[in-house]
């Protein structure tokens, strides 16, 4: 079987590796086919691409694009998208702007409880890069002691509930398919357990997804236990969705899930590479 990982993230969004040592992390650790999938941006892809290239890793252009879909927040990851289609790179620009906005809303949410500075703080994790999201603050937070790593913080702030969060409103999840789609990709509902919807409100996201022309669900991921990885293979397989699998690797230490480190592949699932390169496939069925 080829080690495959189809999601993670770089120091272009939240991840803490610039793309070109993600990529040579992910050929140390025996990655043959690698889609970077940074959240709302595609600027890592050909640095990327170019160490791929060098270390004989096929490379999937991906993105994961943040949705917002009856008040909540969904990821959508787009896979063997064209990183050129004018409307995905409009439409991502738009996302962006969106984040450095909310951004000093959370940094006047944490004011409220006396954390001052957030806002530069984050921004002092995210770089010269453009994209600011929650981790940043994150990392902040634990740079300044308000909890003992990235994962702690999520428990305590920034979540609904918590101090730090704002709503959002984020690209419609048609928008979202529509670009990947349009653009030649695969739309794959990412982490799909963690949005804890009820058995209804799933059916009718999947039916939703399926009609817009979606074409996956991610069902091994770290954000998954083996029980809900067997729950969605199942929907994916009722509902005639290709499966898709991926680390959600974001750096050394960060994540539960270093890169091509994931478990077994579900049986009687249709893989979302299957229609991909007759060389993929063909070195999958030998
Ligand atoms: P944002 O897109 O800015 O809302 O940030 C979402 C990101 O925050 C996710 O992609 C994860 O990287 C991180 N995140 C969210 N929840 C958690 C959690 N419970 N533990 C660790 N990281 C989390
Ligand atoms: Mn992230
Ligand atoms: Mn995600
Ligand atoms: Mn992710």
């Amino acid at each position: 079987m080829l080690n495959i990982d189809l999601h993670c993230h770089s120091n272009i969004s939240d991840g803490v590796l610039p793309p070109a040592q993600l990529v040579e992390r992910a050929a140390m650790r025996g990655v043959e086919i690698l889609a970077l999938t940074d959240h709302d941006d595609i600027s890592g892809l050909a640095e990327a691409r170019q160490m791929a290239e060098s270390k004989s890793i096929t490379f999937i252009d991906g993105v994961e694009i943040s949705v917002s879909w009856r008040g909540r927040t969904l990821h959508i990851i787009g896979l063997n998208i064209d990183p050129t289609y004018a409307p995905l790179i409009e439409g991502l620009a738009v996302i962006r702007a969106g984040r450095a906005q909310r951004a000093e809303n959370i940094a006047l949410e944490l004011e409220k409880i006396g954390i001052q500075g957030s806002l530069e703080g984050a921004y002092a994790h995210v770089g010269e890069r453009r994209l600011i999201g929650r981790t940043h603050f994150a990392r902040f937070l634990v740079q300044q002691g308000y909890a003992k790593d990235v994962k702690s913080v999520f428990k305590k702030y920034l979540v609904k509930g918590k101090p730090g969060y704002t709503s959002h409103e984020w690209a419609s999840l048609s928008d979202a398919v529509s670009w990947i789609r349009n653009s030649g990709g695969h739309a794959v509902i990412a982490h799909p357990a963690r949005y804890g919807l009820g058995k209804n409100v799933l059916n009718d996201l999947l039916d939703e997804f399926c009609a817009l022309g979606g074409s996956g669900l991610e069902v091994v991921t770290s954000s998954h236990t083996p029980e809900q990885m067997r729950h969605f293979a199942h929907h994916a397989q009722n509902r005639n969705l290709l499966a898709s699998c991926g680390s959600d690797f974001h750096g050394p230490g960060e994540s539960y899930f270093d890169l091509g480190q994931l478990p077994e592949f579900p049986h009687g699932c249709t893989p979302v590479w299957h229609h991909w390169k007759n060389n993929i496939a063909a070195e999958l069925t030998n």
